[in-house]
C-alpha cells in the first residue's frame, strides 16, 4: 500500500513539474512576443498617442525617413495633414517639416503648396533657369527664368485678321498659333471676335519695357508692373495677350462676353488663364483677364478642372 500511495506521489510531482515547465515556456514566449512588440514602429506610434487610422497610414507610407522622424518627435497631427496632402511631394518632406516649424499659421495645403512652388522665397530670390527642354510645358516665372538668347525657332506671324500691330510684328510658336486659330473660329462661331493684342517678346525687348519703369520710377515700382527680363512668359513664344475686336482695355475687358467665353472654353484648345483673380499670392501678377498661355488639352484641362496654377501642376507632374 504504501509504495503505490509514494509512486501516486510522484506522479503527481512529476505532473506538477511539468505543468510549471510548460506554463513557463508559455509565459516565457508571451513575455518575448511582447518584447519583441514593444520594438515595432507600430507600438511605439500608438504609444505617442497616434490614432489606429493614422499609425496605418504612416506604416503604409512604408518610409523610413518619414516615420523615424515622426517618432522623433511628439505626436503632431499637423504632419499626417502634410503627408495626406494631394500635392504632397516625398522629396520635400524635411523642407515641409521645417517650413511647418517656422510657419505655425499656415494650414498643411498652405505648406505644400508654398514649398512645392518655392513661395518660402520672395520673388527673384534664388532663382533657376527655366527648363527649356520641357518644350511647351516649360515654366517661366519670377523663379524659373530664361537665358538672354532664348529664341524659340518656330515662331509664325499671326495673320492680321487676329492681331493689332504692323504685318509681321504679331509672333507665335506654330503649335499655339494652330491651337489660337481653333479657338478664335469656335469663339467667332457663337459671335465673338477675338485680336491678339501681344505675343512673343523677345529678352531685349522686356528689358527695354522693364528698364524704362525702373529707370524713372524705381525697381519696386517696375516689379508691380513689368516682369524682370528673362522672366516674361512672352520670351517663350507660347504666351498672348488676348482682347477682343471691340475692347482692348486692360480694365474692363473682364466684364466682357470674350472675356467670359475664353476664361470657360480656352482649356479645350489648350490654353489656361495664367494669372486668375484669387491665385495672384501664388503667380506674383495681377489679375489678368486676358494674359493666356498654351500648354496643352491635356494639361490645361486638369488644371482648369482642378482650380490650380501652372506653378503647382510644375511642380506636381513635370519637375524632376
Ligand atoms: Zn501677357
Amino acid at each position: 500500500m504504501a509504495t503505490r500511495k509514494k509512486l501516486k506521489k510522484e506522479v503527481y510531482l512529476f505532473i506538477g513539474l511539468i505543468i510549471v515547465i510548460v506554463g513557463g515556456v508559455i509565459f516565457g514566449i508571451n513575455k518575448f512576443k511582447e518584447y519583441q512588440y514593444h520594438k515595432t514602429n507600430e507600438y511605439k506610434l500608438l504609444n505617442l498617442g497616434y490614432s489606429n487610422d493614422e499609425v496605418d497610414f504612416l506604416l503604409d507610407l512604408n518610409d523610413d525617413e518619414i516615420i523615424n522622424y515622426v517618432l522623433s518627435q511628439e505626436k503632431n497631427s499637423k504632419i499626417i495633414n502634410i503627408l495626406n496632402e494631394k500635392y504632397f511631394l516625398t522629396k520635400n518632406f524635411n523642407l515641409y517639416i521645417e517650413y511647418m516649424n517656422n510657419n505655425k499659421d499656415l494650414s498643411s495645403s498652405e505648406i505644400v503648396r508654398n514649398i512645392n512652388i518655392h513661395l518660402d522665397k520672395n520673388f527673384y530670390e534664388d532663382t533657376e533657369k527655366a527648363n527649356t527642354t520641357l518644350d511647351t510645358t516649360l515654366l517661366v516665372n519670377k523663379h524659373y527664368l530664361l537665358d538672354k538668347d532664348y529664341i524659340p525657332d518656330d515662331l509664325v506671324n499671326v495673320s492680321q485678321n487676329y492681331a493689332w500691330g504692323e504685318v509681321g510684328s504679331q509672333k507665335v510658336r506654330e503649335v499655339a498659333y494652330n491651337a489660337f486659330l481653333d479657338m478664335w473660329n469656335a469663339a467667332n462661331e457663337e459671335g465673338y471676335y477675338l485680336m491678339i493684342n501681344s505675343s512673343y517678346r523677345s529678352y531685349e525687348d522686356q528689358e527695354i519695357v522693364y528698364n524704362n519703369y525702373k529707370n524713372s520710377s524705381g525697381e519696386r515700382f517696375a516689379d508691380s508692373i513689368a516682369a524682370r527680363p528673362g522672366s516674361s512668359e512672352h520670351q517663350t513664344g507660347l504666351a498672348l495677350d488676348i482682347f477682343s475686336k471691340t475692347n482692348t482695355n486692360k480694365n474692363t475687358f473682364s466684364q466682357t462676353d470674350e472675356a467670359k467665353w475664353l476664361k470657360e472654353n480656352a482649356h479645350n484648345f489648350g490654353f489656361i488663364l495664367r494669372y486668375p483673380e484669387d491665385k495672384v499670392d501664388i503667380t506674383g501678377y495681377s489679375f489678368e483677364s486676358w494674359h493666356y498661355r498654351y500648354v496643352g488639352k491635356d494639361i490645361a484641362t486638369y488644371i482648369y478642372e482642378n482650380d490650380i496654377t501652372y506653378e503647382e501642376y510644375y511642380a506636381y507632374f513635370l519637375e524632376d
